[in-house]
């Protein structure tokens, strides 16, 4: 496959950083922002409590770990607070993750999982991305 033909699709959704309170962290943010946060809610599939603040071209996620065994909780422990993935919107998920397969990508998620306020997600490991972990995004029909 060409570059030529990978999908020009993709948007920019969010960045996830990962704090260990979220109270805290979403005061210094909003100050940060000059805006309220929005969307807070549990991502029980992740072991994560989630909110949004916007910015005028993308959104930051702040995630904070409910559960010490959550994938987000073993990264704070082993590098502290801070970026913890780039998320990217796309029409199709399936078709994305299905076509990185067969390009030989590491996916920790073949198949998308529920994600924050009715998305499918998947990640792609980020040895296959230069040490960037990855989330593909997409709205719920
Ligand atoms: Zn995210």
């Amino acid at each position: 496959m060409t570059p030529m033909s990978i999908p020009s699709n993709w948007q920019l959704d969010h960045i996830g950083i990962a704090v260990s309170s979220l109270d805290a962290a979403l005061e210094q943010y909003e100050t940060l922002l000059g805006t309220r946060h929005y969307g807070r809610e549990h991502v029980d599939s992740q072991g994560v409590e989630v909110a949004f603040l916007d910015t005028s071209n993308a959104r930051i996620e702040l995630l904070a770990p409910l559960d010490p065994e959550s994938s987000v909780a073993k990264f704070i422990n082993k590098r502290g607070e801070g970026m913890h993935h780039t998320a990217f919107l796309v029409n199709d998920i399936q078709r994305e993750l299905d076509r990185l397969i067969t390009l030989g990508w590491d996916l920790i998620h073949p198949q998308p999982i529920s994600g924050a306020h009715g998305k499918w997600v998947a990640f792609l490991h980020p040895r296959s991305a230069h040490g960037v972990l990855i989330e593909l995004c997409s709205y719920k029909n």
